[in-house]
């Protein structure tokens, strides 16, 4: 379930997962503006949309993704294997590195140990093994809520 994150102003930013929303909340970063009346989420009551405790200046962080790191990947897809589902702790490359697939964000995505090492040197056709999320270049804002 998808939360709607609003910037101080009310301007909406993104969607988050629920569970990224209550890592937020957790955090203090993010409060809630508006929720389901009858379903709680632990002590929470499930959020539907969050507003940012501090004003983000947008055009720093929409300009331009920031640079690719392993930890950002993870990040991004919120330590979930983008081929099962499971907690993920590695990163795999889309197209092997062996094949010239690069360290970006759109190669990347959080892997667990027991996909990357069965995908091994080839790619989600070559082995079967459908990708279930996309891979794409995080804002900085996404990076720094996670
Ligand atoms: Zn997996």
């Amino acid at each position: 379930m998808a939360v709607l994150v609003l910037n101080t102003d009310n301007t909406a930013l993104h969607t988050v997962s629920l569970q990224h929303a209550i890592g937020m909340l957790l955090r203090k970063v993010a409060v809630i503006e508006s929720a389901h009346p009858d379903l709680v989420f632990g002590s929470y009551p499930q959020p539907e949309v969050l507003r940012l405790v501090r004003y983000v200046k947008t055009t720093f962080l929409y300009g331009r993704a920031p640079g690719w790191t392993k930890r950002g990947v993870l990040k991004r897809d919120s330590h979930t294997c983008g081929y099962c589902g499971d907690r993920a702790t590695t990163v795999d490359h889309i197209l092997p590195q062996s094949k010239g697939g690069r360290n970006t964000w759109t190669n990347t995505v959080a892997a667990c140990h027991t996909c990357n090492a069965r995908k091994a040197n080839r790619t989600p056709s070559e082995a079967g093994m459908p990708l279930k999320t996309k891979a794409y270049a995080p804002s900085r804002l996404q990076l720094m809520a996670a």
